[in-house]
């Protein structure tokens, strides 16, 4: 989710050009790590101004978040699929040593060649065959790092995110459900090597944030390549360059409005053009009125989970740990926070289920 709309970005780029896609590497630290995608772009022209046009010398290096490598595709809602020979216009800024876009969809604009590419509702994340991406499971569980926001105490912060992600929990006509599984540390975003947990997180740190500026917050969304079903998705808030709120402060994104967003790209739903839609790529500081789900959202995500693909396994919602331990599995690397809860919170949790479970934890 971004803050500006495309001609305000158009205004502040450094950089403006359209050029073709050259180059093509996927890259990740390790099998599990966040997949990035770096493109060689040779540049054609400035279609806008030639003074920001790129300096001779070679061709640009752009690197946008997501990929397939391992077997596992990393997607991030709105970020383009280019292929080698592709023609982009980039709306780029400087970076430290490195040229970022504005946004991603919003600052790497395809070349469609067609026009006939307008939509008029949501659309879905895909797998590499092209299908929608969905859970496997009906039964998911999201974690906060333990950091949280620096902006809010935590106690603020999970409950705007409970909220968040009951607006989705409670639809009737999609299976999936989320329940907090507390306290995590450590902050990956990727398939983490020890189990899939899906993590929300705040880049507070100077030189953390590694997305443009003006992108309040994204989802990793990763998918198994042989199954095309969700395995993974983590959310990133943009604490480095972003305020936020939860009473609606005309300086601050609100938790709860950015979070209903982002839970939707981690049930696999990509941008929609219908403006009043959560799902909609854009809003505005102190903006609460995507608290509730519009028609739109709603049809999107039955769609791609019905009732009728919902497993039949009950929903136990994974380990479970008390706010004061947190999940730590990186605790032999290094990151030794607390211990994981004793066996007998696990088995109550399996035995209330999920109604019980979110009055709890709400
Ligand atoms: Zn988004």
């Amino acid at each position: 989710m971004v803050e500006a709309p495309l001609e305000t970005l158009i205004q502040e780029a450094g950089l403006v050009v359209v050029g073709t896609v050259t180059g093509i590497d996927v890259v990740a630290a390790g099998p599990h790590a966040p997949r990035w995608t770096r493109l060689s772009i040779s540049v054609d022209e400035s279609p806008v101004d030639r003074s920001r046009a790129a300096p001779a010398n070679g061709p640009l290096s752009v690197m946008l978040p997501g990929g397939s490598l391992h077997g596992v595709t990393t997607v991030v809602a709105g970020v383009p699929r280019l292929e080698l020979g592709d023609r982009a216009t980039f709306l780029l800024e400087r970076v430290g040593e490195e040229w970022m876009p504005l946004g991603y969809r919003l600052g790497v604009l395809p070349h469609w060649g067609g026009g006939s590419g307008w939509l008029n509702g949501y659309t879905h994340l895909t797998a590499l065959t092209g299908e929608p991406v969905r859970w496997a499971t009906a039964c998911l569980t999201y974690y906060l790092e333990t950091s949280s926001s620096a902006d809010l105490v935590r106690g603020d912060v999970e409950s705007a995110l409970t909220a968040a992600f009951e607006e989705w929990s409670s639809l009737a006509t999609a299976y999936p459900r989320f329940g907090y599984g507390g306290a995590t540390c450590g902050g990956a975003v990727g398939v983490e090597p020890l189990e899939p947990r899906n993590i929300i997180l705040w880049r507070e740190e100077p030189g953390s944030w590694e997305h443009p500026i003006r992108v309040v917050a994204l989802t990793s969304t990763s998918i198994d390549d042989a199954t095309g079903f969700i395995v993974d998705a983590d959310v990133e808030f943009n604490g480095e360059h972003q305020r936020f709120a939860i009473d609606g402060a005309s300086d601050a994104f609100d938790v709860r409005q950015i979070a209903t967003h982002e839970v939707g790209h981690m049930l696999g739903l990509d941008h929609t053009p219908v403006e009043a839609a959560v799902m909609f790529e854009r809003t505005d500081k102190g903006a609460r009125d995507n608290y509730v789900l519009h028609a739109d959202d709603v049809a999107g995500v039955e769609a791609s989970h019905p009732l009728s693909l919902a497993p039949q396994t009950p929903c136990g919602f994974g380990p479970a740990y008390p706010q004061w331990e947190p999940l730590c599995p990186e605790a032999d690397r290094g990151c030794a926070i607390g211990s994981p809860a004793a066996p007998a919170l696990f088995l109550t949790v399996l035995m209330v289920g999920a109604l019980a479970l979110r009055r709890r934890w709400a």
